[in-house]
């Protein structure tokens, strides 16, 4: 179900360079798939790369059915939400062979060649030592326990004070949108850092360009970049279009009503949101998105709103052609182009948001610099991320935005968006509202999310694995 293949693709280069035979199979395959192709062609290695947290659960069960058909090859884990933890608690235990988790694309090439060298024993040795060692730290912190009850963190969670303050109306309720809007608007608001970043280059742009030691390969990159991206633009290679919605909504409890209308008798659907349970300093509170909005029986009238946006339509049958050409270099800089042209996107309609729809501030005067360090009003979090885990969550925010019809863009079984270069979120208004990370659930908060859901407890297990705080199914 996963759908981003920058990661991997660069692996597969950069593993190719050294003389490895690559079979890549591309984006959303089956462990089914993978697995026969791998005892087809006799495979050394196994890799998974996933970004998103659905992708953790799929890796242990490609693991469990690699142990099942009688596997004994090295599995290599890779990708933005694995880690050393996820690799050692939820993956290794279910197969026996080798489970190596690969920080990034530069180390591949180094444990690979390992993994089927002459020192592969002593290697696999000293990482199966990493998992016990991991694990046992990881039982003793869970040991310690998830903090507190949801009715404590509930009890100590922020009480904004809505006696002084008004929520801002929007001016333009309701749905608009954005068809094939223009790139050339969306250059300036491009951060440039994640793209160098997807090349694991690490530090600070512009300042990067000039590093003694990887400013020249930084310049070289970027120069490539910025031509490629003159070619997208004026060739209008890529194009760009969103939906944003605003809608009557209030609180109740730790979920968000939204309205039919502005009578607010219907409900027409109701955001879920779930709550920090840590332990926390006197001064600081137990946060959730939900408490960012006025609660219903304040009387107060408030707001949320909600955005999809893409950049990526036309972007596979471009990189297929480079990479037909075997310019698996320009495919690469041309998917993290529309990346970043996506997230630019987001950050343009924003601001339009802001200072037009929403209307919330009659001007604001913030350069790129600023909008990237956010100093603007308001939050845009997007579900799958820490405030907001649940990636099912974008089910409702695409019903509520017809998104789908509107932009093109949709959910795949594991609610991953396609195309790749799209980011879609809430809009939170309020002053005071931030980001934070929801962290460890308790089972509490477990039983009563599935129970606003509709979900089995099996099911909330399922989706929030990332985040239980305790030993689930
Ligand atoms: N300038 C960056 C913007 C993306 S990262 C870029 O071009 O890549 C920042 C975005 O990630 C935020 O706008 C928000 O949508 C999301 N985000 C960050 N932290 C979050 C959190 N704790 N919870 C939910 N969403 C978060």
């Amino acid at each position: 179900g996963d759908v981003h293949d920058i990661g991997k693709n660069i692996v597969g280069v950069v593993l190719q360079c050294n003389n490895f035979e690559v079979i890549d199979l591309g984006v959303m395959a089956p462990a089914e798939k993978i697995l026969a192709t791998a005892k087809e062609a006799d495979a050394d290695l196994v890799g998974l790369s996933g970004l998103i947290t659905p992708s953790l659960d799929e890796m242990v069960r490609v693991a469990g059915e690699m142990q099942r058909q009688g596997f004994s090859v090295p599995l290599l884990i890779g990708g933005a939400t694995t880690s050393p933890a996820h690799t050692s608690v939820k993956i290794d235990p279910a197969y026996d062979g080798p489970v190596v988790y690969v920080k990034d694309a530069s180390r591949s090439v180094n444990v690979a060649q390992t993994l089927i060298g002459e020192g592969s024993a002593e290697f696999a040795a000293q990482v199966a030592q990493d998992h016990d060692r991991r694990r046992e730290r990881h039982k003793a912190r869970r040991s310690r326990g998830v903090q507190l009850t949801l009715s404590q963190a509930r009890a100590n969670k922020l009480t904004l004070d809505w006696s002084e303050y008004r929520p801002p109306t929007p001016r333009t309720p309701g749905l608009c949108r954005f068809d094939d809007y223009p790139l050339s608007d969306l250059v300036d608001y491009i951060d440039w850092m994640p793209f160098f970043n997807a090349w694991e280059f690490r530090g600070r742009f512009p300042q990067i360009l000039d590093d003694p030691t990887v400013g020249e390969a930084c310049r070289a990159l970027y120069k490539d970049a910025r031509r490629l991206l003159t070619q997208v633009i004026d060739e209008r290679w890529l194009s760009a279009s969103a939906v944003a919605g605003l809608f009557p909504a209030n609180a109740r409890g730790d979920d968000i009503e939204v309205y039919a209308d502005e009578s607010r008798r219907q409900i027409r659907a109701r955001l879920h949101h779930l709550r920090q349970q840590r332990r926390k300093r006197a001064d600081l509170h137990n946060d959730c998105l939900a408490d960012f909005v006025a609660q219903r029986d304040t009387g107060i009238v408030d707001y949320v709103g909600a955005f999809a946006v893409t950049a990526g339509i036309g972007l596979d049958e471009c990189a297929a052609r480079f990479e037909a050409a075997h310019d698996d270099y320009s495919a690469i800089i041309l998917k993290a182009l529309a990346d970043r042209l996506a997230e630019a996107f987001a950050e343009r309609l924003h601001q339009r948001v802001r200072t037009g729809l929403w209307g919330y501030v009659a001007e604001e005067r913030l350069d790129n610099v600023a909008l990237i360090a956010e100093a603007y009003r308001g939050i845009r979090p997007a579900p799958g991320y820490p405030a907001c885990p649940d990636h099912t969550e974008k089910q409702t925010l695409w019903e509520l935005l017809d998104a789908e019809r509107n932009t093109g863009i949709r959910l795949t079984e594991t609610f991953a968006m396609f195309p790749t270069a799209a980011v879609s979120g809430w809009y939170f208004s309020h002053p005071r509202a931030s980001y934070f990370a929801v962290g460890k659930l308790g089972r509490d908060q477990v039983e009563d999310y599935a129970s606003r859901k509709g979900w089995s407890v099996d099911e909330a297990e399922r989706w929030l694995s990332a985040n239980l705080g305790y030993q689930g199914r």
